[in-house]
Protein backbone atom coordinates (compact mmCIF):
# COMPACT_ATOMS: atom_id res chain seq x y z
CA UNK A 1 0.00 0.00 0.00
CA UNK A 2 1.27 3.12 -0.95
CA UNK A 3 1.35 5.64 1.83
CA UNK A 4 1.77 8.96 -0.45
CA UNK A 5 0.63 10.25 -3.61
CA UNK A 6 1.67 9.99 -6.68
CA UNK A 7 1.81 13.00 -8.70
CA UNK A 8 0.97 12.82 -12.25
CA UNK A 9 1.39 15.38 -15.05
CA UNK A 10 -1.39 14.40 -16.91
CA UNK A 11 -3.11 17.43 -18.14
CA UNK A 12 -6.96 17.92 -17.68
CA UNK A 13 -9.13 16.75 -20.04
CA UNK A 14 -10.84 19.09 -21.59
CA UNK A 15 -13.91 18.49 -23.85
CA UNK A 16 -14.11 21.04 -26.07
CA UNK A 17 -10.81 22.57 -26.51
CA UNK A 18 -10.35 25.58 -27.47
CA UNK A 19 -7.44 27.71 -29.53
CA UNK A 20 -5.40 29.20 -27.42
CA UNK A 21 -6.55 32.74 -27.95
CA UNK A 22 -5.46 33.89 -25.07
CA UNK A 23 -1.47 34.70 -24.19
CA UNK A 24 -1.14 35.56 -21.18
CA UNK A 25 2.79 35.92 -19.89
CA UNK A 26 3.77 36.94 -16.59
CA UNK A 27 4.33 40.28 -17.73
CA UNK A 28 0.98 40.84 -19.84
CA UNK A 29 -0.81 43.30 -18.56
CA UNK A 30 -4.54 42.56 -17.76
CA UNK A 31 -6.85 45.20 -18.63
CA UNK A 32 -9.01 45.65 -15.68
CA UNK A 33 -12.42 47.33 -16.22
CA UNK A 34 -13.87 50.15 -14.38
CA UNK A 35 -17.24 49.26 -15.12
CA UNK A 36 -20.01 47.58 -12.34
CA UNK A 37 -20.91 44.42 -13.96
CA UNK A 38 -19.24 43.89 -16.72
CA UNK A 39 -16.30 41.90 -17.88
CA UNK A 40 -14.86 43.07 -21.09
CA UNK A 41 -13.13 39.66 -21.84
CA UNK A 42 -16.68 38.42 -22.24
CA UNK A 43 -18.47 40.05 -25.15
CA UNK A 44 -22.12 38.81 -25.50
CA UNK A 45 -22.46 37.08 -28.92
CA UNK A 46 -25.68 36.75 -30.99
CA UNK A 47 -26.05 33.54 -32.62
CA UNK A 48 -25.97 35.07 -35.96
CA UNK A 49 -25.56 31.60 -38.27
CA UNK A 50 -28.50 31.17 -40.66
CA UNK A 51 -29.88 27.34 -41.39
CA UNK A 52 -27.91 26.87 -44.86
CA UNK A 53 -24.61 27.06 -42.94
CA UNK A 54 -23.05 24.12 -42.16
CA UNK A 55 -23.55 22.32 -39.25
CA UNK A 56 -23.05 25.16 -36.49
CA UNK A 57 -21.75 23.31 -34.10
CA UNK A 58 -18.39 24.96 -34.35
CA UNK A 59 -20.35 28.09 -34.20
CA UNK A 60 -22.32 26.78 -31.27
CA UNK A 61 -19.11 25.91 -29.25
CA UNK A 62 -17.77 29.45 -29.71
CA UNK A 63 -20.90 31.00 -28.81
CA UNK A 64 -21.54 28.81 -24.98
CA UNK A 65 -17.86 29.83 -24.40
CA UNK A 66 -18.57 33.10 -24.59
CA UNK A 67 -21.18 33.34 -22.29
CA UNK A 68 -19.22 30.93 -19.75
CA UNK A 69 -20.28 32.59 -16.83
CA UNK A 70 -17.75 34.20 -14.45
CA UNK A 71 -17.32 32.40 -10.97
CA UNK A 72 -18.52 34.44 -7.74
CA UNK A 73 -15.39 36.32 -5.92
CA UNK A 74 -15.18 38.05 -2.60
CA UNK A 75 -15.13 41.82 -2.92
CA UNK A 76 -12.12 43.21 -0.86
CA UNK A 77 -12.74 44.93 2.74
CA UNK A 78 -10.54 48.24 2.75
CA UNK A 79 -11.05 48.60 6.30
CA UNK A 80 -10.34 45.17 7.37
CA UNK A 81 -7.92 43.96 4.50
CA UNK A 82 -9.14 40.58 3.88
CA UNK A 83 -7.38 39.62 0.80
CA UNK A 84 -5.82 36.18 2.30
CA UNK A 85 -9.91 35.66 3.08
CA UNK A 86 -11.16 36.64 -0.18
CA UNK A 87 -8.66 34.46 -2.40
CA UNK A 88 -8.99 31.14 -0.44
CA UNK A 89 -12.94 31.39 -0.01
CA UNK A 90 -13.39 32.52 -3.37
CA UNK A 91 -11.62 28.89 -4.53
CA UNK A 92 -13.57 26.58 -1.91
CA UNK A 93 -16.49 28.70 -2.82
CA UNK A 94 -16.42 27.48 -6.40
CA UNK A 95 -15.21 24.21 -5.82
CA UNK A 96 -18.32 23.27 -3.11
CA UNK A 97 -20.69 25.02 -6.02
CA UNK A 98 -20.13 22.36 -8.70
CA UNK A 99 -22.27 20.35 -6.55
CA UNK A 100 -22.99 21.57 -3.17
CA UNK A 101 -25.04 18.67 -1.65
CA UNK A 102 -21.92 16.77 -2.36
CA UNK A 103 -19.27 19.12 -1.27
CA UNK A 104 -21.24 20.27 1.89
CA UNK A 105 -20.88 16.54 3.08
CA UNK A 106 -17.03 16.58 1.82
CA UNK A 107 -16.23 19.49 3.98
CA UNK A 108 -18.32 18.78 6.81
CA UNK A 109 -16.36 15.63 7.40
CA UNK A 110 -13.69 17.41 8.47
CA UNK A 111 -15.21 18.56 11.41
CA UNK A 112 -13.85 22.23 11.93
CA UNK A 113 -15.85 24.51 13.12
CA UNK A 114 -14.59 27.56 10.57
CA UNK A 115 -15.39 25.67 8.04
CA UNK A 116 -18.27 24.56 8.49
CA UNK A 117 -19.81 27.55 9.46
CA UNK A 118 -18.30 28.61 6.08
CA UNK A 119 -20.19 25.85 4.60
CA UNK A 120 -23.18 26.63 6.17
CA UNK A 121 -22.96 30.33 4.86
CA UNK A 122 -22.31 29.54 1.50
CA UNK A 123 -25.85 27.42 1.80
CA UNK A 124 -27.20 30.58 3.04
CA UNK A 125 -26.04 32.66 -0.15
CA UNK A 126 -29.24 31.94 -1.80
CA UNK A 127 -31.17 33.67 0.77
CA UNK A 128 -30.68 36.58 2.22
CA UNK A 129 -26.49 36.41 3.37
CA UNK A 130 -24.25 37.68 0.99
CA UNK A 131 -20.48 36.24 -0.13
CA UNK A 132 -18.91 39.26 2.36
CA UNK A 133 -20.88 38.22 5.49
CA UNK A 134 -20.15 34.95 5.51
CA UNK A 135 -16.86 35.60 5.46
CA UNK A 136 -16.73 38.25 7.67
CA UNK A 137 -18.70 35.68 10.00
CA UNK A 138 -15.89 33.11 9.56
CA UNK A 139 -12.66 36.08 10.02
CA UNK A 140 -14.73 37.35 13.13
CA UNK A 141 -14.72 33.57 14.62
CA UNK A 142 -11.19 33.06 13.83
CA UNK A 143 -10.22 36.57 14.94
CA UNK A 144 -11.98 36.18 18.15
CA UNK A 145 -9.80 32.47 19.22
CA UNK A 146 -6.70 33.50 17.45
CA UNK A 147 -6.69 37.24 17.36
CA UNK A 148 -2.89 37.74 16.39
CA UNK A 149 -2.79 35.30 13.63
CA UNK A 150 -6.29 36.62 12.33
CA UNK A 151 -5.77 40.45 12.50
CA UNK A 152 -8.62 43.36 11.76
CA UNK A 153 -7.76 46.62 10.64
CA UNK A 154 -5.18 47.08 7.98
CA UNK A 155 -2.88 43.92 8.98
CA UNK A 156 -2.24 41.27 6.53
CA UNK A 157 -3.25 37.38 7.46
CA UNK A 158 -0.86 34.64 6.40
CA UNK A 159 -3.15 32.28 3.43
CA UNK A 160 -0.98 29.34 4.59
CA UNK A 161 -2.06 29.78 8.36
CA UNK A 162 -5.88 30.42 7.23
CA UNK A 163 -5.82 26.96 5.24
CA UNK A 164 -4.31 25.55 7.83
CA UNK A 165 -6.79 26.39 10.62
CA UNK A 166 -9.57 25.90 8.61
CA UNK A 167 -8.38 22.65 7.26
CA UNK A 168 -7.96 21.20 10.37
CA UNK A 169 -10.03 18.28 11.65
CA UNK A 170 -11.23 18.04 14.90
CA UNK A 171 -10.38 13.93 15.33
CA UNK A 172 -7.40 11.68 14.53
CA UNK A 173 -7.49 11.53 10.79
CA UNK A 174 -4.18 10.28 10.03
CA UNK A 175 -1.20 7.90 11.36
CA UNK A 176 2.13 8.42 11.53
CA UNK A 177 5.56 5.41 11.74
CA UNK A 178 8.96 6.65 12.26
CA UNK A 179 11.02 4.20 10.58
CA UNK A 180 15.16 4.13 10.48
CA UNK A 181 16.72 5.26 6.90
CA UNK A 182 18.41 2.13 6.66
CA UNK A 183 17.35 -0.97 8.14
CA UNK A 184 14.13 -2.12 9.23
CA UNK A 185 13.58 -0.85 12.35
CA UNK A 186 10.32 0.88 13.09
CA UNK A 187 8.00 2.34 15.78
CA UNK A 188 4.38 1.48 16.59
CA UNK A 189 1.97 3.73 14.44
CA UNK A 190 0.58 6.52 16.52
CA UNK A 191 -2.46 8.27 15.40
CA UNK A 192 -2.41 11.78 15.04
CA UNK A 193 -4.17 14.80 13.75
CA UNK A 194 -3.30 16.52 10.14
CA UNK A 195 -4.79 19.53 8.42
CA UNK A 196 -5.20 19.29 4.96
CA UNK A 197 -2.63 21.67 4.36
CA UNK A 198 1.25 20.81 4.01
CA UNK A 199 3.64 23.02 3.79
CA UNK A 200 5.75 21.04 1.41
CA UNK A 201 9.14 23.12 1.63
CA UNK A 202 9.53 22.85 5.26
CA UNK A 203 9.11 18.73 4.90
CA UNK A 204 11.06 18.19 1.64
CA UNK A 205 13.90 19.08 -0.69
CA UNK A 206 11.55 18.46 -4.03
CA UNK A 207 13.16 20.54 -6.66
CA UNK A 208 11.21 18.57 -8.84
CA UNK A 209 7.23 17.25 -9.39
CA UNK A 210 8.80 13.50 -9.13
CA UNK A 211 10.26 14.53 -5.78
CA UNK A 212 6.72 15.19 -4.58
CA UNK A 213 6.24 11.44 -4.64
CA UNK A 214 7.03 11.16 -1.09
CA UNK A 215 5.53 14.76 0.48
CA UNK A 216 4.73 13.02 3.87
CA UNK A 217 7.77 12.16 4.93
CA UNK A 218 9.27 14.29 8.01
CA UNK A 219 12.63 13.73 9.03
CA UNK A 220 12.48 13.86 13.23
CA UNK A 221 16.26 14.46 14.43
CA UNK A 222 16.34 10.67 15.97
CA UNK A 223 18.15 8.12 15.14
CA UNK A 224 17.95 4.68 15.11
CA UNK A 225 18.63 2.67 17.93
CA UNK A 226 19.89 -0.88 16.04
CA UNK A 227 21.75 1.15 13.55
CA UNK A 228 22.24 4.91 14.74
CA UNK A 229 20.91 6.08 11.00
CA UNK A 230 18.31 8.88 11.14
CA UNK A 231 14.77 7.84 11.42
CA UNK A 232 12.24 9.55 9.00
CA UNK A 233 8.67 10.09 10.37
CA UNK A 234 5.93 8.79 7.76
CA UNK A 235 2.72 10.32 7.88
CA UNK A 236 -0.72 8.61 6.04
CA UNK A 237 -4.11 10.05 6.20
CA UNK A 238 -6.42 7.55 7.15
CA UNK A 239 -9.07 8.41 4.05
CA UNK A 240 -7.94 10.19 0.74
CA UNK A 241 -8.38 13.51 1.33
CA UNK A 242 -10.99 15.14 -0.42
CA UNK A 243 -9.38 18.29 -0.60
CA UNK A 244 -5.89 19.40 -0.19
CA UNK A 245 -4.36 22.71 0.27
CA UNK A 246 -0.12 22.21 -0.81
CA UNK A 247 1.71 25.41 0.34
CA UNK A 248 5.24 26.20 -1.60
CA UNK A 249 6.08 29.62 -1.75
CA UNK A 250 9.38 30.49 -3.08
CA UNK A 251 10.39 26.91 -4.53
CA UNK A 252 11.05 25.99 -8.48
CA UNK A 253 8.44 22.93 -7.85
CA UNK A 254 6.04 22.12 -10.45
CA UNK A 255 2.37 22.02 -9.89
CA UNK A 256 0.86 19.60 -11.01
CA UNK A 257 -2.51 19.06 -12.38
CA UNK A 258 -3.56 16.20 -11.04
CA UNK A 259 -2.30 14.31 -7.89
CA UNK A 260 -2.99 10.92 -7.86
CA UNK A 261 -3.26 8.68 -4.30
CA UNK A 262 -3.42 4.86 -4.36
CA UNK A 263 -4.72 3.21 -1.86
CA UNK A 264 -5.00 -1.07 -1.96
CA UNK A 265 -4.19 -0.89 -5.58
CA UNK A 266 -6.95 1.91 -6.44
CA UNK A 267 -6.16 4.94 -7.61
CA UNK A 268 -8.09 8.26 -6.58
CA UNK A 269 -7.19 11.41 -8.33
CA UNK A 270 -7.31 15.05 -6.98
CA UNK A 271 -7.14 17.67 -9.47
CA UNK A 272 -6.08 21.24 -9.48
CA UNK A 273 -8.87 23.57 -8.49
CA UNK A 274 -7.05 27.28 -7.90
CA UNK A 275 -3.57 28.72 -6.68
CA UNK A 276 -2.94 31.47 -4.81
CA UNK A 277 -0.21 33.98 -5.38
CA UNK A 278 1.18 37.29 -3.19
CA UNK A 279 2.87 40.34 -4.14
CA UNK A 280 2.90 43.88 -2.90
CA UNK A 281 1.36 42.41 0.31
CA UNK A 282 -1.71 41.18 -1.62
CA UNK A 283 -3.07 38.04 -2.32
CA UNK A 284 -5.12 36.62 -5.40
CA UNK A 285 -5.70 33.80 -6.85
CA UNK A 286 -6.73 31.91 -10.33
CA UNK A 287 -9.84 30.02 -9.09
CA UNK A 288 -9.83 26.83 -11.93
CA UNK A 289 -13.35 25.01 -13.02
CA UNK A 290 -13.36 21.29 -13.33
CA UNK A 291 -12.95 21.46 -17.02
CA UNK A 292 -9.87 23.31 -16.63
CA UNK A 293 -10.85 26.63 -17.16
CA UNK A 294 -8.75 29.11 -15.36
CA UNK A 295 -10.08 32.53 -14.23
CA UNK A 296 -8.19 35.48 -12.63
CA UNK A 297 -9.88 37.02 -9.25
CA UNK A 298 -8.70 39.86 -7.30
CA UNK A 299 -10.84 41.10 -4.70
CA UNK A 300 -9.70 44.95 -5.04
CA UNK A 301 -9.95 45.01 -8.66
CA UNK A 302 -12.24 41.99 -10.18
CA UNK A 303 -14.50 42.28 -6.95
CA UNK A 304 -17.18 39.96 -6.78
CA UNK A 305 -16.45 38.71 -10.99
CA UNK A 306 -13.45 37.21 -12.28
CA UNK A 307 -11.81 37.54 -15.47
CA UNK A 308 -10.79 34.83 -17.84
CA UNK A 309 -7.23 33.62 -17.98
CA UNK A 310 -6.70 30.83 -20.20
CA UNK A 311 -6.95 27.01 -19.58
CA UNK A 312 -5.06 25.13 -17.82
CA UNK A 313 -3.81 22.71 -20.80
CA UNK A 314 -2.37 25.85 -22.61
CA UNK A 315 -0.80 26.95 -19.55
CA UNK A 316 2.80 26.06 -19.23
CA UNK A 317 4.27 25.49 -15.31
CA UNK A 318 6.07 29.22 -15.93
CA UNK A 319 2.84 30.72 -15.85
CA UNK A 320 1.28 28.92 -13.44
CA UNK A 321 4.12 30.30 -11.30
CA UNK A 322 3.37 34.45 -11.45
CA UNK A 323 0.40 36.07 -11.82
CA UNK A 324 0.67 39.97 -12.26
CA UNK A 325 3.92 40.33 -10.80
CA UNK A 326 2.87 37.99 -7.68
CA UNK A 327 4.18 34.81 -6.83
CA UNK A 328 2.47 31.19 -6.18
CA UNK A 329 2.06 30.51 -2.53
CA UNK A 330 -0.10 28.04 -2.77
CA UNK A 331 -2.52 25.39 -4.71
CA UNK A 332 -5.93 23.83 -3.78
CA UNK A 333 -6.88 20.28 -5.32
CA UNK A 334 -9.81 18.21 -4.68
CA UNK A 335 -11.12 15.29 -5.64
CA UNK A 336 -14.27 16.09 -8.43
ZN1 LIG B 1 18.31 1.21 11.79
Amino acid sequence: MHFLPIINDSPWQIVKQEKNKHKNTANTDFTFVPAVGTISVIKKRKLNWSDNDAPPRKKLAKFLSSQRQSPLGLIWDSHDYSCSYDSFFTILYNIWKDNPEKWTENLQSIENTYLNLLVKGFQNMNGNQTFESVRNSVREKLHKNYPSIFPLGHAGTSVGQLAYYMLKPTDYNATSQAICSKCNNEDMEVDEIHAYSVHIASISTASSTQDWVDPFEYPIGQFCQECLSPMVKYVKYDHIPKTLVLEYPHTDIETSHQIKFVVNGKSISLYLRGIIYHGDNHFTSRVISREGQIWYHDGMLTKDTCIEDGTLQDMSNEELKECQDKDLVLAVYSQI
